[in-house]
């Protein structure tokens, strides 16, 4: 049995190892700070997948479900990591939306007859690109239930406000047994699949949107 994965708590104010920055010209000015490089990214997922070959059979491929369209990226590099590592994983798509423009709508759109049949008797893991308020994630998990999974659980890139989890303040379900990336702040975030109005996704890497970049991709 291994240790619970920890999630990378990131600050406000730390400044990450940020390699090769790239981005068009034509977002110049939009963000108001790199958050995660593309690097950061891949060197979590390499160690998320050391974690999930030491954790899953060896002998059955595990089911990973992307949930589009945003967790794509962070899907394709953790496909990638396990590759490398020599796990055996099957990949579903399946399309859930919680999040209008900045906040979550807290209407989840899920359609459960959609959902893969291959997930039926095998272990799952949800990838998603984010988990904010959980509401999401608590309802696909409901969802996937019906199709008795051997076992589900989340593997979520980015976690938002977790370090309010140990107070009584927060509105977040708890996803404590889950495999997550990072803990960041609660900003709006884009870059690396992560989108405002289906813009920003093409960012390689992950910043924290500023004003000039809510009235560009509100248009
Ligand atoms: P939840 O149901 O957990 O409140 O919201 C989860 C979904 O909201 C994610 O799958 C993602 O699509 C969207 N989301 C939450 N926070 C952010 C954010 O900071 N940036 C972007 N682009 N999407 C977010």
């Amino acid at each position: 049995q291994q240790t619970a994965l920890r999630t990378h708590p990131i600050s406000d104010t730390k400044v990450q190892n940020t390699t090769t920055v790239v981005y068009p010209q034509m977002y110049k000015g939009h963000f108001d700070k790199l958050i995660l490089s593309n690097y950061d990214i891949q060197k979590r997922c390499k160690e998320m997948a050391i974690y999930i070959h030491n954790t899953y059979p060896h002998n059955e491929p595990l089911v990973l479900m992307c949930t589009l369209k945003g967790s794509a990226p962070f899907f394709s590099m953790l496909c990638n990591e396990l590759s490398l590592v020599g796990h055996p994983y099957m990949i579903e798509f399946y399309r859930a939306q919680s999040y209008e423009g900045l906040s979550s709508s807290q209407h989840v759109k899920m359609d459960a007859s959609q959902l893969p049949k291959s997930i039926q008797g095998r272990h799952l893991l949800i990838v998603e690109d984010i988990i904010d308020t959980g509401l999401t994630m608590q309802k696909l998990m409901e969802a996937v239930e019906t199709k008795n999974p051997k076992s589900c659980k989340a593997c979520s890139m980015l976690v938002k406000r977790l370090e309010q989890e140990s107070g009584n303040t927060t509105n977040q379900v708890s996803f404590e047994q889950e495999l997550i990336g990072f803990s960041i702040p609660d900003k709006f975030v884009v870059g690396f699949g992560l989108d405002y109005n289906q813009m920003y996704r093409d960012l390689r890497d992950i910043w924290i949107l500023n004003e000039t970049g809510i009235k560009y991709g509100g248009f």
